[in-house]
C-alpha cells in the first residue's frame, strides 16, 4: 500500500513546469521542408534521464533530425512492455499573431504559454518528470517502459518514428501497446459536465493528387475538354460530397457511453441506429464523435495554367481525404465515381487507419487512473480524426492509446489550442497529469 499512497513528489511537481517551459524555449518548428532541428530538444531530455539512471540512445536518419529511446526495466520480466512516445517537433507559429512571443514559454498567471504547451511538449514534461520521480524514490514500473521522444512527427515521420520503427525495432521488442498524445484531457459539454476522452483509434490519411487531362488551347476557342473544367467538376463534387455513415466499434462504445451519460433513449446497438439524430440530442458533446461517423474529403490545393489566354492541358488538385478502418475499398471505389472519366486520381501520401480494443485490460487501467483523480469525471473512448505517430509505431504492432491526461479549466476551449495561438496549459493541468500518469505507468 506505501506506493500507492506515495504520488510523485515535490521535485516532479516543479520539474513538469519547468521541463515545459524550457522545452517550449527550444524552437523545434518544423514546416515540412526538412529544416527543423530537433536535436537540442533531444539532448535536454537526454541529458535529464541520464542524470536519473535511465540510459538513452539517441537516433538520427538525418542530421540534428534526433530521436530518443530508453527503456526502464519493470519488475515483472513476464509482463509485455509498453511504449510511452511523445513528439519534440512543433508546428509554425507567427509571434505577430500572439500575446506572448510562441517561444518565450512564459509562466504566467500559473499558466505556461507557448508553442508545443499542449503539442505537446506538455506531455513530454509531464513523462520526464515522472521517471525521474521514480528513480529518486526507488520505484520501478511493473511492466518494461519504452520512452520514445521522437522528430518529424508534424511532418511526414520520415526522420522520426517512421524511421525508429522501420531501422530500430528492437529497441520496441515486447512492446505491444502504447501511449502518446491526443487523449485524456477533460473536455466540458456544458457546467457541470466532464468529460475526458481517451483515444482508441485514429482515422486513416488518404492524401490524393488529381489530374485532369485535357485539350490544350486559346482561351477564346469553344473547348469541350478543357482540363480546369474537368477538373473543377470533380473537385466540386469531391468537396460537397457527404459520406455515409459508418460506424466503427470505438464510436459505436462512445456513442453508447454519452446517450446513457445523457440518458438518451436510444439504443446505439442496432445497425440502422440513426446517428444524426442522436448527435443531435448529444449537443456540445456530439463535437467528440461527429468528425468520425463518417470518411471526410476536403480539397486543399489547386493548380492549373499559366495565362489568362491558354487553355492548359493539364490541370492539378490535391485532397486531405481521413479514411476510417474497415472503409478503404468502398473510400477507392467512390473517388472512382467522384473523379469522373476525365480525371485520374492517385495517393499521393497514405497512412492505415487504426482502432484499439475499448474493452481492454489497457483500456479499463487508463479509466480508472482518470476516474481516480477526477471521480466526478467520465471517461469517454473516441476516434482521432486526425493522424499522429501511432500509425508508425502500429507497424510493430503496438497499439496505440491517446492519453496526455490534463484536467483543464471548462473555459478554455482546448481543442482551439492545437496548433492554434495562444497555446498554453495551465500548472494545475501538468500536475493533475502528473498524477495520473505516475499512477498508471506504475499498475500498467
Ligand atoms: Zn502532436
Amino acid at each position: 500500500m506505501a506506493e500507492e499512497v506515495r504520488g510523485p513528489d515535490t521535485t516532479a511537481l516543479d520539474e513538469v513546469v519547468t521541463f515545459t517551459s524550457e522545452l517550449i524555449r527550444i524552437d523545434t518548428t518544423n514546416r515540412g521542408g526538412g529544416d527543423c532541428r530537433e536535436r537540442p530538444a533531444a539532448e535536454y531530455v537526454a541529458e535529464r534521464l541520464a542524470a536519473s539512471g535511465i540510459e538513452p540512445t539517441l537516433l538520427e536518419r538525418t542530421p540534428g533530425r534526433t530521436n530518443v529511446v530508453a527503456r526502464i526495466p519493470g519488475t515483472d520480466p513476464s509482463a509485455e512492455a509498453l511504449l510511452v512516445h511523445g513528439h519534440l517537433d512543433v508546428v509554425p507559429a507567427d509571434p505577430a499573431e500572439w500575446t506572448t512571443h510562441p517561444f518565450s514559454g512564459e509562466i504566467r498567471d500559473g499558466v505556461v504559454w507557448g508553442r508545443g504547451a499542449v503539442d505537446m511538449k506538455n506531455m513530454d514534461a509531464m513523462v520526464l518528470a515522472v521517471v525521474r520521480s521514480w528513480a529518486r524514490q526507488g520505484i520501478r514500473p511493473r511492466r518494461d517502459i519504452v520512452l520514445a521522444y521522437t522528430a518529424d512527427e508534424e511532418a511526414s515521420a520520415e526522420d522520426g518514428s517512421g524511421f525508429l520503427a522501420d531501422r530500430h525495432a528492437a529497441l520496441f521488442e515486447g512492446c505491444t501497446e502504447g501511449i502518446s498524445e491526443s487523449g485524456a484531457f477533460s473536455f466540458h459539454p456544458q457546467p457541470g459536465t466532464t468529460l475526458y476522452p481517451i483515444a482508441a483509434g485514429e482515422r486513416g490519411t488518404a492524401w490524393l493528387k488529381l489530374t485532369a487531362h485535357g485539350r490544350a488551347g486559346h482561351g477564346s476557342k469553344v473547348n469541350t475538354a478543357n482540363a480546369v473544367t474537368r477538373l473543377a467538376d470533380a473537385v466540386a463534387r469531391i468537396g460537397s460530397h457527404t459520406w455515409p455513415v459508418r460506424l466503427t466499434a470505438t464510436v459505436r462504445a462512445a456513442l453508447a457511453e454519452l446517450a446513457a451519460l445523457y440518458a438518451i433513449d436510444i439504443d446505439t446497438r442496432v445497425p440502422d441506429l440513426d446517428v444524426d439524430v442522436l448527435l443531435d440530442k448529444l449537443g456540445p458533446a456530439a463535437a467528440l464523435v461527429a468528425p468520425t461517423v463518417r470518411n471526410s474529403t476536403n480539397p486543399t490545393m489547386l493548380d492549373a495554367g499559366y495565362k489568362v489566354n491558354v487553355i492548359p492541358g493539364q490541370a492539378v488538385a490535391y485532397i486531405d481525404g481521413r479514411t476510417l478502418p474497415g472503409t478503404e475499398e468502398e473510400f477507392a471505389e467512390t473517388m472512382d465515381e467522384l473523379t469522373g472519366p476525365h480525371v485520374e486520381w492517385e495517393f499521393h501520401h497514405r497512412e492505415v487507419a487504426l482502432e484499439a480494443p475499448v474493452d481492454s485490460p489497457t483500456f479499463a487501467k487508463l479509466r480508472a487512473a482518470v476516474e481516480r483523480f477526477d471521480p466526478d469525471g467520465h471517461v469517454v473512448p473516441f476516434t482521432m480524426s486526425g493522424g499522429t505517430d501511432a500509425k508508425q509505431f502500429s507497424r510493430l504492432g503496438i497499439t496505440g492509446y491517446g492519453f496526455s491526461p490534463l484536467r483543464l479549466p471548462p473555459d478554455l476551449d482546448y481543442g482551439a489550442l492545437f496548433h492554434g495561438v495562444d497555446e498554453r496549459v495551465p500548472v494545475d493541468a501538468l500536475h493533475f497529469g502528473v498524477r495520473v500518469l505516475d499512477h498508471y505507468l506504475k499498475s500498467a
